[in-house]
């Protein structure tokens, strides 16, 4: 199973993806993850990325790309993966899929999670006070989202020309939205 896991910040993803990756034992590739645990590590790829982060823009598409297809080719991939994430702009898209041609695979779907703005702010907002993240203060949370707007949203044309983006309510109870995604995820199984 190679998956997508697409919506906006504060669409639920993370909780989402982890109930997925589960059930399909595939690895949970959080690009945000990385490059958090790289900033807190400080490694070479953290110091580039920080600042970006800290802001709420966009890591460079090179560093990120050459990041991910690094983590495609470990050997934890064989079965699958669910990308959480990424890719987040439509020169992200094409290296997926050149990446993805390379090893002779296709994705099975796009899972894209869809929230109100309003509610998009709530949460993150709350996320902020609980889980102290730098990138979660208002001004942060207002470009993230434009940002998401502006290069993340339009790079998902491609997957629905090809059919295979699947929508799903974001809002409501996590188990009721798990069980929208887990449907999403067999339809996209199955096509
Ligand atoms: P996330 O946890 O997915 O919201 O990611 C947190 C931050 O990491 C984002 O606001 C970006 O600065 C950076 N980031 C994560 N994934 C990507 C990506 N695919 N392309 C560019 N920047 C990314």
């Amino acid at each position: 199973m190679r998956v997508i896991l697409f919506g906006p910040p504060g669409a639920g993803k993370g909780t989402q993806a982890t109930a997925l990756a589960e059930r399909y034992d595939i690895p949970h590739i959080s690009t945000g993850d990385i490059f958090r645990e790289n900033v807190g590590n400080e490694t070479d790829l953290g110091v580039k990325a920080k600042a970006f982060m800290d802001a709420g823009d966009l890591v460079p598409d090179d560093v990120v790309i050459a990041m991910v297809e690094d983590r495609l080719n470990q050997p934890d991939t064989g079965n699958g993966f669910l990308l959480d994430g990424f890719p987040r702009t439509a020169a992200q898209v094409e290296a997926l899929d050149e990446i993805l041609a390379r090893s002779g695979h296709s994705l099975d779907g796009v899972i894209r999670l869809q929230v109100d703005d309003g509610e998009l702010m709530t949460r993150l907002l709350r996320r902020a006070e609980e889980q102290g993240r730098t990138d979660d203060t208002p001004e942060v949370i207002a470009n993230r989202l434009e940002k998401y707007e502006a290069e993340t949203e339009p790079a998902v044309v491609r997957y629905r020309k090809r059919s295979i983006l699947y929508d799903v309510d974001g809002e409501g109870d996590v188990d009721e939205v798990r069980d929208r995604v887990l449907e999403a995820a067999a339809k996209a199984e199955q096509s």
